[in-house]
C-alpha cells in the first residue's frame, strides 16, 4: 500500500519526519476512525502514509501540502475523486471560510503537522472550531503535555488555556522516533482534540482573552498583578475574585475568563505581546 517517494530529500525547514512504521500509521488511523462521506482534511500529507488509510476509509479526503514536489507527486497517486490537493501554507490558509464552505459536514482535520510551525497552527485553527467535528495531530511529545496539562503544573501555559477554552482534549498515545525516516529528536504523541458545544464555551471577547493570557503568562515569574499591569490594576483583579500576587500557572481557566470580561466591562483593549506558548 505504501509507495514512497524515491530520491526526495526531506526537506527540515518543512519539518519533514515521514511516518513509514505500518503498525503506527494503522494505529494513528484507528484513532480518527474516518468513515465513508465524512468531510476529512489533512494537513501536510507528504508522502501519503496516512493519506492512502484516510482516502481508503473516508471514499475521498482534502489535503493542504506546502512542498509543490510533494504536491506533484500526490496527484500522480490518487485521482481527483479520491483527493483534493490544496498547495498552500496551512498557517495562513483561511480555515473559517474553507469549514464554513459546506456548513451541514463539519471538517475532521487530521495531521503529523511539521513541529517547528505545531502552535502557530493550532491558533490559526481557533477560530474555525465552529465547524469542526474533530482534529487528530500528532505533535511533539513536550507540545501535547503543555496542551492538556493542569493549573499548577509545571507545563500549564498560554496554549493550555486558550486551546482549552475551545476544546476537549485527550492525550492518545507516545510514538517512537522509529516510526518516521528520519528520525526526530523526540518523542511524539496523539492528540485528539474535540470542539466544545457553542453552549459549553465561556463567553468572552477573544483577542482580549487571548491579550491577558499571554501577558499573564509572558513573565511567569512575575505576579498578575505586575504581569498585567497595563491590562488591569490589583482591584480589578481582586474584584475577580483572584489574587493579584497569585502567578500565571495556578488560575483555572474560568478565572482567565473572569479577568477577561473585567477587562471588557472597563473599556480595556487587547495589547500585542511576544508571549511564550
Ligand atoms: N503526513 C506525512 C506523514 O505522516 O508521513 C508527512 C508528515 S511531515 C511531519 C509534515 C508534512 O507537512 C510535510 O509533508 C511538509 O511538507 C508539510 N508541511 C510543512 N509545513 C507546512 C505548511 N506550513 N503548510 C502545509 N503543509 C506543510
Amino acid at each position: 500500500m505504501q509507495q514512497g517517494l524515491e530520491g526526495h530529500k526531506a526537506r527540515k525547514r518543512f519539518g519533514q519526519n515521514f511516518l513509514h512504521d505500518a503498525h503506527w500509521i494503522g494505529r494513528i488511523a484507528r484513532a480518527v476512525d474516518a468513515r465513508p462521506g465524512e468531510r476529512i482534511i489533512e494537513i501536510g500529507p507528504g508522502q501519503a502514509a496516512l493519506t492512502r488509510e484516510l482516502v481508503s476509509a473516508a471514499g475521498h479526503a482534502g489535503a493542504v501540502e506546502i512542498d509543490r514536489d510533494l504536491a506533484a507527486w500526490l496527484r500522480t497517486q490518487f485521482s481527483e475523486s479520491e483527493l483534493t490537493l490544496i498547495e498552500a501554507d496551512a498557517l495562513t490558509l483561511d480555515w473559517s471560510a474553507l469549514a464554513a464552505a459546506d456548513p451541514g459536514r463539519p471538517l475532521r482535520i487530521v495531521g503529523n503537522l511539521p513541529y517547528n510551525i505545531s502552535s502557530p497552527l493550532l491558533f490559526a485553527l481557533l477560530p474555525a472550531a465552529d465547524h469542526v467535528a474533530d482534529q487528530h495531530f500528532m505533535l511533539q511529545r513536550e507540545v501535547v503535555d503543555r496542551m492538556v496539562a493542569a493549573p499548577g503544573s509545571k507545563t500549564y501555559g498560554r496554549l493550555s488555556v486558550m486551546l482549552q477554552w475551545r476544546y476537549r482534549m485527550v492525550k492518545l498515545f507516545d510514538v517512537p522516533p522509529g516510526a518516521f525516516n528520519p528520525p526526530p529528536k523526540v518523542v511524539s504523541s496523539v492528540v485528539r482534540m474535540t470542539p466544545r458545544k457553542p453552549s459549553e464555551v465561556l463567553e468572552v471577547d477573544l483577542p482580549l482573552f487571548s491579550s491577558i493570557v499571554a501577558h499573564a503568562f509572558g513573565q511567569r515569574r512575575k505576579t498578575l498583578r505586575n504581569a498585567l499591569s497595563r491590562l488591569l490594576d490589583a482591584a480589578a483583579i481582586e474584584a475577580c475574585g483572584v489574587d493579584p500576587q497569585a502567578r500565571a500557572e495556578t488560575l483555572a481557566l474560568e478565572s482567565f475568563v473572569a479577568l477577561a470580561r473585567k477587562a471588557s466591562s472597563l473599556g480595556v483593549k487587547p495589547l500585542e505581546a511576544n508571549a511564550a506558548d
